[in-house]
């Protein structure tokens, strides 16, 4: 497919998707120059063929609102399958902050972009990100034109020198990528997790969160030892402690939640907190527990799907996530009933969009275009090749032939410009830096 012409990509202008499968109905999109919907329905192709530059025949193709990836660390593409089998605090401790600590900016940008490509060839237009040197991960999306909510990282791990310089960074990094004035990129803030974090710097980035309104993404509850820990140092859970320095607010995104009681669920639906449930990192660094989905559902608390960073997923695929998201939590509450297809869908496009407050996730009239197209051939069952809601349980990010975001291509037929480059790249990186940490050891 490397014959498209390059210049189709990454600009906006008028595109006629026709004969596409939604909800098992045929229809035709029609996305105008500045990247939103402008008409979706049946036989409505002919009022747009002469405006349409591009016409994409869609036929035997399934459209679906773009993935939204509601916890990861995209620049973690460089450390796939490093420091595999081992027990999470080992993992944590002993293998990925030693080798973060000889990661450059540059790397960052490197692996930020081999992510973007993954989760473009996958189907997610929209991500949720928290690493150190954010603003190169900011400068990879921007090139890569995704969209996304980026948040630096903030730890002290209890050193009060360092905090005057993390508050710095953090407030240098929002001004920077605010004063790019991009509407695809939103910079926020990124309070590691209670273990990692003082409750003094968790007020400020309250504090912080309210000045610049900008969003906060933490971890929470994520292991046993992080919330008994939690128990005797500050004599209440991590949904506890956050909640006194007023961390949990609808601005909030809190990763993980494996440990927490129906009590936490009460408190994180009072502070309007938005939960990202990651599936299979939770089962790859064997937390020992699943996020109670259907207390968090019964307390109305808003909840999306997240791949977490490839250390802790081994890749990006949402597809994947939203199947092994199902198993486990059927699995987990003996109830086959549990996330059927479209609830399903729906914490993977609207639910994390709401969480980032954002207005995509749908596919309606006047939203902002982020779509995917994909394959529904390949011998199953359906009138149409694999229906839209087989899709979901049945597939992986392969089956993704297309995908627009903000009304740009990033994907025709599978084919992304440059993506030789950006995995030669990749590739490189990666082996400098097992090559620099083995150099300390
Ligand atoms: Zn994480």
């Amino acid at each position: 497919m490397s014959s498209l012409d390059p210049g189709l990509f990454n600009k906006n202008y008028p595109i006629l998707i026709t004969n596409v499968n939604s909800s098992d109905k045929i229809i035709d999109i029609f996305i105008d120059e500045i990247g939103l919907i402008k008409d979706i329905g049946e036989n409505i192709s002919k009022k747009y063929d002469n405006e349409a530059i591009l016409s994409i025949d869609a036929e035997g193709m399934v459209v679906l609102p773009g993935f939204v990836n509601l916890h990861t660390h995209a620049a973690m593409t460089l450390f796939r399958g490093y420091a595999d089998d081992i027990a999470f605090n080992q993992w944590l401790f002993d293998k990925i902050l030693p080798i973060e600590a000889v990661m450059t900016p540059n790397d960052v940008y490197i692996g930020t972009r081999l992510a973007c490509l993954e989760m473009i060839r996958s189907g997610t237009t929209t991500f949720l990100d928290m690493y150190f040197f954010e603003l190169d991960v900011a400068k990879a999306v921007r090139d890569m034109n995704m969209r996304a909510v980026l948040s630096s990282l903030y730890t002290d791990f209890g050193d009060s020198d360092i905090i005057d310089q993390r508050k710095k960074e953090t407030e240098k990094y929002v001004q920077t990528v605010k004063s790019w004035n991009n509407n695809l990129i939103t910079p926020g803030i990124g309070p590691h997790a209670v273990y990692s974090v003082t409750p003094q710097s968790m007020e400020w980035c309250r504090d912080f969160s309210h000045q610049y309104h900008v969003p906060i993404h933490i971890h929470m509850s994520e292991t046993e030892k992080e919330v008994l820990d939690c128990q005797k140092t500050h004599q209440t859970t991590p949904t506890g402690l956050l909640y006194r320095h007023g961390l949990l607010t609808p601005e909030t995104v809190a990763a993980h939640c494996c440990w927490i009681s129906k009590g936490d669920c009460s408190i994180l639906a009072k502070g309007g907190v938005h939960v990202a449930h990651n599936p299979v990192s939770n089962m790859k660094l064997t937390v020992g527990k699943t996020m109670p989905y259907q207390w968090l559902k019964d307390a109305k608390v808003n909840v999306g799907l997240g791949t977490d960073g490839c250390a802790s997923n081994n890749n990006l695929d949402m597809m994947e996530t939203m199947r092994i998201a199902a198993m486990v939590q059927r699995f987990s509450w003996n109830d086959r009933s549990l996330l059927p297809p479209q609830e399903l869908l729906s914490l993977a496009t609207h639910a994390g969009s709401r969480a980032l407050g954002l207005s995509t996730g749908v596919l309606q009239i006047g939203k902002p275009a982020d779509l995917i197209l994909l394959k529904s051939s390949g011998g199953f069952p359906g009138k149409n090749g694999l229906s839209p809601e087989q899709m979901l349980t049945q597939s992986s990010g392969s089956r993704v032939d297309t995908t627009i975001c903000n009304g740009r291509l990033l994907m025709l037929h599978e084919y992304v410009p440059g993506e030789e480059e950006i995995m030669n790249q990749a590739s490189h990186a990666a082996e400098q830096l097992v090559r620099r940490v083995n150099q300390q050891f």
